[in-house]
């Protein structure tokens, strides 16, 4: 009968004549797989293979709509790989890794429910060189995510002379090679925040170029939106071609030293920055790191307005680096400069070994000019420079640092010499 001759497709049973094409089994004769089909079935194994293979955004991944929680590190893990690099931070470092791992929950949640979980963009609060910077970019680095540090204070209100607030996100486009679906599950960090702080509790009546109105600028940003950014950055043009970025799923991560806000939040917890009381059956207060109690309402009467803290609910600080902190930053991270220095005359086949009295001597260096993390690689640079120069094809094969070594080169040396940063 003709019937039994009609070709149709041995999965969904689409004849011939409704198929673009059948494609016939190379054993079976009779048995077809239409084009559709085909289609179908390549759609369902490159996200089959995008789920089971790829990390979180895989650098070549040009087909990721959604995120695999199963590749994504846990909390944990996002805190173990924080620690390799970046010493103390406890607070911080925990903050960080749920918020991250968060942020990832959100991008591949179901759209089953009517529930929608919202973005938590981050605040760090703490002294300058403690880590901030280093903590988003080591986040960065273990997402291999686009990534990118702004700093708040070249920014400007729209039609004011600085840097369009969009031009932030141009930098993100940039570092992701203008993969705009990729600069979309970025990272961004804006440091000194602090720096754009309303001047004054109060609401000023006049504008406030610099401060208020970047805040107001900032705010579409933070809760995402769909912005205009000028690929080339700077300001805007009207000629200028402008590329479309939802910042929905844009992870900000904002830090600042807020210098003085530790006599504000003694203010609210009704105590003092000197003096002493213990309150009767209060809750202990640690009154060496106010630090610790960082809230929103303090941020609020350093001058943040209300509408960026609401977009910006994880609140979180940083320490003081001591003494024993600064001592460990000197040789315990992955990249610590003694290693970075070892790695440079390694290469020259130079064994380089550091006495520990030495690394005393440079920390108390650093703490007695207060220094801090960020000028240990300086005063190291200084101490090392004669060598450098000196013992490449020398014939000197091994070289220990010793503590007079480190007084005798930093004797002649002013302080300003060594802060290079
Ligand atoms: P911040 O952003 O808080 O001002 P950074 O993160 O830029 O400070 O720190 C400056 C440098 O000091 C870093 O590149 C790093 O070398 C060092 N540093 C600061 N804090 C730490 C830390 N907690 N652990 C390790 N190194 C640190």
């Amino acid at each position: 009968m003709a019937k039994r001759n009609i070709q149709k497709c041995s999965f969904c049973g689409r004849p011939a004549d409704m198929s673009e094409v059948l494609i016939p089994s190379a054993t079976e004769t009779g048995t077809y797989i239409c084009a559709e089909c085909a289609d179908q079935i390549h759609d369902l194994l490159a996200s089959y293979r995008h789920e089971t293979s790829s990390g979180v955004g895989h650098k070549n991944d040009k087909a990721d709509n959604g995120i695999n929680l199963k590749t994504v590190p846990t909390p944990k893990e996002i805190k173990e790989f924080l620690d390799k690099y970046v010493i103390g931070q406890d607070s911080a470092k925990r903050y960080l890794s749920v918020a991250v791992y968060n942020h990832y929950k959100r991008l591949s949640q179901p759209n089953e429910d009517d529930i929608d979980i919202e973005k938590s963009n981050i605040i760090m609060v703490g002294p300058t060189g403690t880590g901030k910077t280093l903590l988003a970019k080591t986040i960065a680095r273990l997402l291999d995510v686009p990534f990118t540090i702004v700093d708040a204070t070249v920014l400007t209100q729209a039609g004011y002379v600085g840097e369009d607030i969009e031009s932030l996100l141009t930098r993100l486009l940039q570092v992701a090679d203008y993969d705009v679906k990729r600069a979309e599950k970025g990272i961004v960090f804006i440091d000194e925040i602090d720096k754009i702080a309303r001047k004054g509790d109060n609401p000023s009546i006049t504008r406030d170029v610099s401060g208020e109105g970047v805040q107001q600028g900032l705010l579409k940003l933070l809760e995402g939106s769909i912005v205009n950014v000028p690929p080339q950055g700077g300001r805007k043009h009207p000629e200028q071609h402008m590329i479309p970025v939802d910042t929905k799923n844009i992870l900000f991560i904002c830090g600042g030293a807020f210098d003085g806000i530790e006599r504000k939040i003694a203010q609210r917890l009704n105590t003092h920055t000197v003096g002493y009381s213990t309150g009767n059956g209060k809750k202990h207060i640690n009154r060496e790191n106010f630090l610790e109690y960082v809230a929103p309402q303090d941020l609020k009467s350093f001058g943040l307005i209300p509408e960026i803290i609401g977009r910006l609910p994880i609140v979180t600080h940083l320490d003081h680096l001591d003494r024993e902190a600064l001592r460990r930053v000197l040789t315990e991270p992955k990249n610590a400069i003694t290693r970075q220095y070892e790695k440079l005359f390694k290469m020259d086949g130079v064994t380089l070994t550091f006495e520990p009295e030495a690394l005393d001597k440079i920390v108390d260096i650093a703490v007695e000019y207060k220094l801090g993390a960020r000028g240990l690689r300086g005063i190291v640079e200084e101490i090392m420079m004669d060598s450098m120069f000196e013992i490449p094809k020398s014939k000197i094969k091994k070289f220990n640092v010793t503590a007079n070594y480190v007084n005798e080169k930093l004797s002649k040396l002013r302080p300003d010499m060594l802060n290079k940063e």
